[in-house]
Protein backbone atom coordinates (compact mmCIF):
# COMPACT_ATOMS: atom_id res chain seq x y z
CA UNK A 1 0.00 0.00 0.00
CA UNK A 2 1.51 3.63 -0.88
CA UNK A 3 1.57 5.85 2.20
CA UNK A 4 2.78 8.27 3.92
CA UNK A 5 4.50 9.27 7.01
CA UNK A 6 5.91 12.36 8.37
CA UNK A 7 9.73 11.54 10.09
CA UNK A 8 10.66 14.26 12.93
CA UNK A 9 14.26 14.47 13.62
CA UNK A 10 13.96 16.10 17.13
CA UNK A 11 16.63 18.94 18.67
CA UNK A 12 18.78 16.11 20.09
CA UNK A 13 19.23 14.51 16.47
CA UNK A 14 20.45 18.46 15.27
CA UNK A 15 22.16 19.41 18.20
CA UNK A 16 24.14 15.58 18.19
CA UNK A 17 24.83 16.52 14.29
CA UNK A 18 22.95 13.27 13.36
CA UNK A 19 21.03 14.64 10.18
CA UNK A 20 23.52 12.80 7.73
CA UNK A 21 23.78 10.03 9.43
CA UNK A 22 19.85 9.51 10.17
CA UNK A 23 19.24 10.11 6.39
CA UNK A 24 21.58 7.92 5.57
CA UNK A 25 19.66 5.19 7.49
CA UNK A 26 16.16 6.24 6.20
CA UNK A 27 17.55 5.78 2.93
CA UNK A 28 18.04 2.06 3.50
CA UNK A 29 13.89 2.53 3.20
CA UNK A 30 13.74 3.47 -0.52
CA UNK A 31 11.19 5.50 0.19
CA UNK A 32 11.30 9.24 -1.32
CA UNK A 33 11.33 12.29 0.81
CA UNK A 34 8.55 14.25 -0.58
CA UNK A 35 8.82 17.45 1.43
CA UNK A 36 11.59 18.06 4.20
CA UNK A 37 11.90 21.65 6.11
CA UNK A 38 13.51 22.92 9.34
CA UNK A 39 10.92 24.18 11.63
CA UNK A 40 11.44 26.60 14.60
CA UNK A 41 8.71 25.10 16.78
CA UNK A 42 6.19 27.17 18.47
CA UNK A 43 4.29 25.71 21.74
CA UNK A 44 0.83 25.48 20.03
CA UNK A 45 2.73 23.02 17.02
CA UNK A 46 4.17 20.83 19.75
CA UNK A 47 1.30 20.65 22.06
CA UNK A 48 -1.18 19.91 18.87
CA UNK A 49 1.63 17.60 17.78
CA UNK A 50 1.17 15.76 20.86
CA UNK A 51 -2.25 16.04 22.22
CA UNK A 52 -3.09 12.67 22.86
CA UNK A 53 0.39 12.59 25.32
CA UNK A 54 -1.54 15.46 27.50
CA UNK A 55 -2.60 13.06 30.19
CA UNK A 56 0.99 11.84 30.81
CA UNK A 57 2.73 12.82 33.80
CA UNK A 58 5.90 13.71 31.60
CA UNK A 59 4.17 15.69 29.06
CA UNK A 60 5.48 19.19 30.22
CA UNK A 61 8.95 17.97 29.71
CA UNK A 62 7.94 16.19 26.26
CA UNK A 63 7.04 19.48 24.91
CA UNK A 64 10.26 21.13 26.55
CA UNK A 65 11.91 18.39 24.81
CA UNK A 66 10.49 18.92 21.06
CA UNK A 67 10.38 22.62 21.47
CA UNK A 68 14.68 22.48 21.99
CA UNK A 69 14.72 23.92 25.15
CA UNK A 70 16.09 20.79 26.43
CA UNK A 71 18.97 21.25 24.29
CA UNK A 72 19.19 24.85 23.98
CA UNK A 73 18.13 24.64 20.14
CA UNK A 74 14.74 24.98 18.94
CA UNK A 75 14.59 23.49 15.67
CA UNK A 76 13.11 20.81 14.37
CA UNK A 77 13.63 18.99 10.52
CA UNK A 78 10.23 17.63 9.02
CA UNK A 79 9.77 15.45 6.44
CA UNK A 80 6.97 13.54 4.80
CA UNK A 81 8.67 9.75 3.27
CA UNK A 82 6.40 8.46 0.70
CA UNK A 83 5.76 4.68 -0.72
CA UNK A 84 5.08 1.13 -0.29
CA UNK A 85 4.61 0.47 3.58
CA UNK A 86 6.17 3.34 4.41
CA UNK A 87 4.88 3.94 7.79
CA UNK A 88 6.09 0.20 8.79
CA UNK A 89 9.02 0.67 7.28
CA UNK A 90 9.82 4.23 9.11
CA UNK A 91 8.64 2.55 12.49
CA UNK A 92 11.09 -0.51 11.86
CA UNK A 93 13.99 1.57 11.12
CA UNK A 94 13.06 4.34 13.79
CA UNK A 95 13.38 1.66 16.78
CA UNK A 96 11.14 1.27 19.76
CA UNK A 97 9.92 3.96 21.85
CA UNK A 98 12.45 3.31 24.85
CA UNK A 99 15.76 3.38 23.58
CA UNK A 100 17.11 1.25 25.57
CA UNK A 101 14.69 -1.50 24.39
CA UNK A 102 15.39 -0.35 20.90
CA UNK A 103 16.93 -2.81 18.27
CA UNK A 104 20.54 -1.58 18.74
CA UNK A 105 20.92 -1.24 15.08
CA UNK A 106 17.82 0.80 15.28
CA UNK A 107 17.83 4.67 14.74
CA UNK A 108 16.84 5.13 18.54
CA UNK A 109 18.96 2.33 19.81
CA UNK A 110 22.01 3.64 18.17
CA UNK A 111 21.82 7.18 19.32
CA UNK A 112 18.83 7.53 21.61
CA UNK A 113 18.74 8.01 25.19
CA UNK A 114 16.48 8.31 28.42
CA UNK A 115 17.97 11.67 30.29
CA UNK A 116 18.25 11.54 34.39
CA UNK A 117 14.57 13.50 34.24
CA UNK A 118 13.36 10.24 32.82
CA UNK A 119 12.02 11.43 29.13
CA UNK A 120 13.04 9.18 26.03
CA UNK A 121 15.31 11.36 23.90
CA UNK A 122 14.78 8.81 20.79
CA UNK A 123 15.90 11.13 17.60
CA UNK A 124 13.53 10.53 15.65
CA UNK A 125 9.48 10.69 15.19
CA UNK A 126 7.75 8.60 12.53
CA UNK A 127 3.98 8.23 12.32
CA UNK A 128 1.98 5.52 14.13
CA UNK A 129 -0.58 5.01 11.76
CA UNK A 130 -2.21 6.44 8.70
CA UNK A 131 -5.10 8.14 10.71
CA UNK A 132 -1.98 9.92 12.20
CA UNK A 133 0.12 10.49 9.26
CA UNK A 134 -2.65 12.34 7.48
CA UNK A 135 -3.21 14.65 11.01
CA UNK A 136 0.35 15.11 11.35
CA UNK A 137 1.37 16.01 7.93
CA UNK A 138 -1.50 18.45 7.76
CA UNK A 139 -0.27 20.07 11.32
CA UNK A 140 3.44 20.56 10.12
CA UNK A 141 2.83 21.20 6.18
CA UNK A 142 0.79 23.53 3.86
CA UNK A 143 -0.28 21.78 0.39
CA UNK A 144 2.30 23.55 -2.09
CA UNK A 145 5.52 22.77 0.96
CA UNK A 146 4.63 18.51 -0.59
CA UNK A 147 5.80 17.37 -4.04
CA UNK A 148 2.76 15.37 -4.38
CA UNK A 149 -1.06 15.10 -3.95
CA UNK A 150 -1.38 13.94 -1.01
CA UNK A 151 -4.51 14.94 0.30
CA UNK A 152 -8.03 16.45 -1.29
CA UNK A 153 -7.06 20.58 -0.92
CA UNK A 154 -9.50 23.59 -1.83
CA UNK A 155 -8.89 27.06 -3.13
CA UNK A 156 -9.79 29.72 -0.89
CA UNK A 157 -8.65 33.22 -1.22
CA UNK A 158 -6.95 34.82 2.22
CA UNK A 159 -7.26 38.93 2.32
CA UNK A 160 -5.91 40.91 4.62
CA UNK A 161 -3.33 38.32 5.64
CA UNK A 162 0.26 39.59 6.79
CA UNK A 163 2.94 37.92 5.63
CA UNK A 164 6.63 38.18 4.85
CA UNK A 165 8.09 38.52 1.43
CA UNK A 166 11.01 39.23 -0.47
CA UNK A 167 12.45 43.27 0.01
CA UNK A 168 12.57 44.38 -3.45
P1 LIG B 1 6.94 9.49 18.56
O1 LIG B 1 5.47 9.84 18.59
O2 LIG B 1 7.84 10.59 19.09
O3 LIG B 1 7.38 8.96 17.22
P2 LIG B 1 6.35 6.93 19.65
O4 LIG B 1 5.16 6.95 18.73
O5 LIG B 1 7.29 5.79 19.51
O6 LIG B 1 7.19 8.26 19.55
P3 LIG B 1 4.64 7.83 21.79
O7 LIG B 1 3.95 6.89 22.72
O8 LIG B 1 3.86 8.54 20.74
O9 LIG B 1 5.86 7.01 21.16
O10 LIG B 1 5.43 8.89 22.69
C1 LIG B 1 5.80 10.16 22.21
C2 LIG B 1 7.14 10.55 22.82
O11 LIG B 1 6.99 10.67 24.25
C3 LIG B 1 8.25 9.50 22.67
O12 LIG B 1 8.95 9.61 21.45
C4 LIG B 1 9.16 9.81 23.84
O13 LIG B 1 10.00 10.92 23.56
C5 LIG B 1 8.16 10.22 24.91
N1 LIG B 1 7.77 9.08 25.75
C6 LIG B 1 6.83 8.15 25.47
N2 LIG B 1 6.67 7.28 26.46
C7 LIG B 1 7.52 7.67 27.43
C8 LIG B 1 7.81 7.20 28.76
N3 LIG B 1 7.20 6.13 29.27
N4 LIG B 1 8.74 7.86 29.48
C9 LIG B 1 9.37 8.94 28.96
N5 LIG B 1 9.15 9.46 27.74
C10 LIG B 1 8.23 8.84 26.98
MG1 LIG C 1 3.79 8.59 18.60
Amino acid sequence: MIQQTLVLIKPDGLKKSLTGNILTRLSETKLEIAAAKIVHVSRELAEEHYCHMKEKPFFKELIKYILGELHKRRKVMAMVYHGEGAIRKLREIAGATNPEEADPISIRGAYGRITTSGIYENVIHASTNEAEAEREIKLWFEPDEIIYHLYPVEEVTVKNVKKKVWKK
